[in-house]
């Protein structure tokens, strides 16, 4: 009898662990902060490796359930999480994952740590972080809508630590005419007679964290024109004191690639209450800060799922013996995994980064350079990552051989739940296109985000590195230049951006910090 047994790879603490979060605190916090925030990351990183990934293994077949009537005939169209997604929701209120944005503890520096939490929360709760990103977006929005009737009402909630208080909010913009193109929708709002109150009618076709207690959805006003000006941002809640739901059915679950824990929905609202968050016009623009925080989320969840693999990754390669020696003494193998250790830590860089822009945005400290390119570098951050964390997690599975395939070894899904990142909060195109527009007169931005890029460098000697940099900023300047099928190469010339920031990010991070390990294999990886 063959007497071999394998040890599964394991996760220690998730915050003392991390390498790459520890040194980037220990950059951008003063010492003071530092301090302060530690524990709680200590705490959060305890429970990712610990209690939540244990309740993750358990809860791998769970998925959450619709029973749309009762035993008696009666529409309920009521909603059952998994037990993992049950515990998330109280972790979450109870270590402010949301909260600690708003609670301003540390001024603009809040948004790191909030940002920091998310990061080590999202990849032990499968993907608990979408409830909580649009949770954030619809706080920042309310707040930046001046709508104190709608603030007072709905944001002590969202920021609540209390899991009894606390609710999520949804996001309805998808309809069947299309995500993309969301001025197409067809939804209808009817204003009723002597009252503010709007009832709205219509389809929406991907409607995730149905769970939620509210949710910001898009709707046109009767008689206003067709298009994305013609539609309104509106606030409603989802159901009444009694669980029922306010003239919203459920039609099914979507049956998903991945993200399965989520009850993403289709529904009909036959005449849903519903209030305007800000004017009765201009929808689309007005729900743009809640795509800000949520495509900051996808990129804090893209670097969040390849580190989660990357940390099981190394731990395995040295458990695992093949031709006479640990993996992790391979040199093959070590260069696989460094490359795309290199690839994670760009993106993390470059999603910190856009997480301290928004903190600065948030508390009024950021300059007009920085405004610009905070407006400028979060499209090219969500679409960049979420490429790189596809990537990372496939390599990851084949890291493991054969274990990385089979689905209760856990690793699966992190690729899975990796390649919805590129798809929703804007497809890869689709921000593609928005930076083009964020760059505005192309030349000069430019010449703006060459200076942003070369600015990470000032002080470093190796040569090489700045040439590197250097030579793609110049040949994305080149192509510009030329004019020619801007729009089809509008992908292309983002990736580039993306990669360049990244790389330049990796370099500072590298001189303002006393570990100098990743940079020279960005220069080989990223380019
Ligand atoms: C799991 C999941 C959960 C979701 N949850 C929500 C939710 O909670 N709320 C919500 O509102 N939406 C949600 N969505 C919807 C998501 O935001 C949309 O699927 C996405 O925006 C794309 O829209 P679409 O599916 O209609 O594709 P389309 O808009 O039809 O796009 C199809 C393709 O065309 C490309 N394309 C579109 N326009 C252009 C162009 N001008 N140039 C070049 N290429 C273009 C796109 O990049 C894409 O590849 C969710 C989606 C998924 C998968």
């Amino acid at each position: 009898m063959a007497q071999f047994q394998q040890a599964p790879p394991a996760l220690k603490n998730q915050y003392d662990d991390d390498r790459v979060l520890r040194s980037y605190l220990a950059r951008v916090l003063p010492a003071d902060v530092l301090s302060d925030v530690q524990e709680s990351l200590a705490e959060m990183g305890r429970l990712a490796g610990g209690e939540l990934h244990e309740l993750q293994l358990a809860d791998r077949l769970n998925e959450p359930t619709l029973t749309q009537w009762d035993a008696w005939g009666n529409r309920i169209d009521k909603i059952e999480l998994t037990p993992l997604w049950q515990r998330a929701e109280r972790i979450a209120a109870e270590h402010g994952v949301v909260a600690t944005a708003y609670e301003q503890r540390h001024g603009n520096l809040s948004r790191v740590h909030q940002c920091a939490l998310a990061y080590l929360f999202t990849p032990s709760t499968d993907i608990y972080s979408c409830p909580l990103a649009m949770t954030d977006g619809a706080t920042r929005t309310l707040l930046n809508s001046g709508n104190q009737a709608l603030i007072d009402r709905a944001v002590p909630h969202l920021i609540t630590r209390d899991p009894k208080e606390f609710w999520t909010a949804g996001q309805w913009m998808t309809e069947l005419t299309g995500g993309s193109d969301v001025g197409l929708a067809e939804t209808i709002a009817k204003q009723e007679p002597g009252s503010n109150t709007f009832r709205l009618y219509g389809r929406k076709w991907f409607t995730s964290a149905i769970a939620s207690q509210m949710a910001l959805t898009l709707a046109r006003p009767e008689g206003n024109p067709p298009g994305g000006r013609g539609l309104a941002l509106f606030y409603l809640e989802t159901r009444d004191a009694h669980g029922r739901t306010h003239n919203i059915q459920i039609n099914r679950l979507k049956d998903k690639l991945g993200t399965r824990k989520v009850p993403t929905a289709e529904l009909t609202l036959d005449g849903t209450p519903a209030q305007l968050v800000k004017g009765s016009t201009d929808g689309v623009r007005n729900i743009a800060p809640l795509l800000n925080i949520t495509r900051l989320w996808n990129g804090i969840s893209a670097v969040a799922l390849m580190r989660r693999g990357l940390a099981l990754s190394f731990d395995y390669a040295s458990k695992r013996v093949a031709f006479g020696a640990p993996l992790s003494e391979k040199p093959l193998h070590v260069d696989t995994l460094k490359t795309l250790q290199a690839e994670f830590e760009a993106a993390f860089h470059l999603a910190f980064y856009i997480a301290e822009l928004t903190g600065k945005s948030e508390t009024g400290e950021i300059s007009d350079e920085d405004a610009w390119l905070l407006r400028l570098l979060t499209p090219i951050m969500k679409l960049t990552t979420a490429k790189q964390a596809v990537m990372v997690t496939s390599e990851v599975l084949e890291s493991f051989g054969g274990a990385g395939y089979v689905e209760d070894t856990g690793l699966p899904v992190l690729l899975r739940d990796s390649q919805v990142l590129p798809i929703w909060e804007g497809t890869t195109n689709v921000l593609a296109l928005d930076t083009l527009r964020a760059l505005g007169d192309a030349q000069e931005g430019m010449k703006r985000f060459e200076r942003a890029a070369m600015s990470c460098l000032e002080g470093v000697t190796d040569v090489r590195l700045v040439s590197v940099v250097r030579s793609a900023l110049n040949h994305a300047a080149t192509w510009l230049v030329k004019g020619e099928d801007i729009e089809s190469g509008a992908r292309r010339f983002s990736l580039t951006l993306g990669r360049t920031i990244e790389l330049a990010l990796l370099i500072k991070h590298e001189r303002g910090s006393s570990s100098n390990r990743f940079a020279s294999v960005g220069v080989d990886v990223i380019f």
